[in-house]
């Protein structure tokens, strides 16, 4: 109950109040499990499988729709692929979701993707 709270709080917060621009510039204190230049990654506090992270590009981005710089773009896949590979689910598999919008069950309006691994996913995917 705690923790649906403080999600859904986060979802209402505007870009001023953003909770992964307050990470991104360390004004809340994260365990950041992968962080580049443009780019961090973090435990989702609410984790749907063993291994749930949110990579979060550090410029902000409301949705997917939002970002047209191709070089972020690129620089967030290219950052799973390292991810899966540093903590070891490269070989074993993984799913990565990004939620868009309301209708895409987006909650935090900051554009992050899912990584969720360390255990068999269904085929289904809604
Ligand atoms: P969305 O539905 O927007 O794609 O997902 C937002 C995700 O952010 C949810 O899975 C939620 O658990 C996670 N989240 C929300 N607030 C926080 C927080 O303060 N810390 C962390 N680590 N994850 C959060
Ligand atoms: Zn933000």
């Amino acid at each position: 109950m705690m923790k649906k709270d403080h999600v859904e709080k986060a979802g209402k917060k505007n870009k001023m109040d953003c909770i992964f621009c307050k990470m991104a510039k360390g004004e809340i204190p994260t365990e950041k499990v992968y962080e580049t230049d443009s780019v961090f990654a973090i435990k989702d506090i609410n984790p749907q499988a063993p291994t749930h992270l949110l990579l979060i590009p550090k410029t902000h981005y409301k949705t997917l729709m939002e970002i047209e710089d191709k070089e972020v773009l690129g620089e967030v896949l290219a950052s799973v692929k390292e991810i899966a590979k540093k903590l070891g689910f490269a070989e074993s598999g993984f799913r990565t979701v990004i939620n868009t919008g309301k209708g895409g069950g987006q909650i935090v309006f900051h554009l992050h993707v899912h990584i969720l691994s360390g255990k068999e996913m269904s085929e289904e995917m809604a």
